[in-house]
């Protein structure tokens, strides 16, 4: 999925639509817009105009669109910094994964709300000693008449006071020698009894993300997403779209354009260079996940090397003296992308897998 270029309409089209939300005030770019920038009326006007499940089929809410055409319409949603938090992970992974394993009730039950921009969903995978190995979780789910009871502890959830469902990770039974066996995944309603939300504090003084608290939750079998026992499979498909898409590399670029009159023909070169590289990986990644396939591997090189640049951006972008360069009118908003950049880019390595757990996935499958 390297040709983009039949899809110039659709750019064009996403392109006008966001000057004229600039112009009217409905947002203002910021960096790490697909994690910070959260605001319903904007992920609902995605809704309408068919850009939110773009690849779903119609019957469940999408449009029947290719993955190229979704990954014209994202990149130009994060270069322009727009707010498209909301929906992001339900746009991400929560409806692929419902797509390729949900019931026929799940899909109709909450594809069109996803793909209309009304239901967001947060993703509970990481608990206080299950980060990097994921393995080692300890929310547990056990049998009971008509569904599940599940009680534990997620932690670094993104959005989950803003969200109304948590596809969560769960232990079905005890730990065996196999660490991998027995997961389940179940999608949990945020405002069932039992589930208590925290909002942490984050360095820019809002909180993007929360810790959840479970206590003996009734999840009902309709909410089990996939087969029982099969969800440490299921997560790992899953991750392939959590780490490939061009949010990877994207993060900064609204500071990357609002810098770029300053730099030197060799320092936008250099950083162009590095963009398109990272890019093309990306591209290739779109492609075999729109065949169907996942490409965990080459999921986890993007994710690794989109990381490296982008903190290197925010390495090379916000100093001083570059800063200052630019036009006196122009400093508050460069400034105020900067801070942004910087705040956040510690993040970045952590999020989605560590750079040394991703270094290691991908340097275990090269050397069998
Ligand atoms: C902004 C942000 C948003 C997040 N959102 C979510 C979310 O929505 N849902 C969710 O489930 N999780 C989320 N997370 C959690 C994220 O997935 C974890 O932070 C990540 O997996 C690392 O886990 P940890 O924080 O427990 O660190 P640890 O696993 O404790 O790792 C600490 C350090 O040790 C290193 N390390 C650990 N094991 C090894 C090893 N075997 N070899 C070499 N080095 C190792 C790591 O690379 C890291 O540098 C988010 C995190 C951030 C920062």
């Amino acid at each position: 999925m390297t040709d983009l270029r039949g899809g110039q309409t659709l750019r064009d089209e996403v392109r006008e639509f966001l000057h004229q939300e600039l112009q009217a005030g409905h947002f203002v770019p910021t960096c790490n817009s697909w994690m910070d920038g959260h605001d319903p009326i904007f992920s609902h006007k995605l809704g309408v105009r068919g850009w939110i499940g773009m690849t779903w089929p119609r019957a469940y809410g999408g449009a029947d669109r290719t993955a190229a055409e979704r990954f014209i319409v994202i990149e130009e949603l994060l270069a322009a910094g727009a707010p498209v938090a909301a929906h992001w992970f339900a746009d991400r992974q929560v409806g692929p994964q419902l797509v390729r394993l949900g019931t026929e009730d799940q899909k109709r039950r909450y594809l069109p709300a996803i793909a209309a921009g009304a239901c967001y969903f947060a993703i509970g995978m990481s608990e206080p000693n299950a980060g990097s190995d994921l393995s080692a979780i300890g929310t547990s789910a056990s049998r009971t008449a008509g569904g599940w009871i599940v009680s534990g502890q997620k932690v670094w959830t993104s959005h989950a006071h803003l969200s109304h469902y948590m596809l969560t990770l769960c232990r079905r039974s005890r730990r065996s020698s196999d660490r991998h066996a027995g997961m389940s995944q179940l999608i949990i309603d945020l405002k069932a009894k039992g589930v208590d939300i925290r909002p942490i504090g984050s360095i820019d003084g809002a909180s993007h993300f929360a810790e959840v608290l479970l206590d003996d939750v009734f999840v009902p079998d309709k909410d089990l997403l996939g087969e029982p026992g099969r969800g440490w499979d299921q997560v790992t498909a899953e991750l392939a779209f959590e780490r490939s898409g061009p949010e990877r590399f994207l993060s900064v670029m609204p500071l990357v354009q609002a810098i770029s009159a300053q730099l030197t023909d060799e320092e936008l070169g250099h950083v162009f260079a590095r963009l398109s590289a990272v890019r093309q990986l990306c591209l290739y990644v779109a492609g075999r996940l729109q065949a169907g396939e996942a490409p965990a591997i080459d999921a986890a090189l993007v994710k690794a090397l989109g990381t490296r640049l982008e903190q290197g951006l925010v390495e090379d972008l916000t100093s001083r003296s570059l800063l200052e360069r630019a036009p006196l009118e122009q400093q508050a908003a460069v400034r105020s992308l900067a801070r942004q950049a910087r705040l956040a880019a510690p993040g970045f390595s952590l999020r989605g897998g560590t750079t040394e757990i991703l270094n290691e996935i991908v340097g275990k499958a090269l050397t069998g």
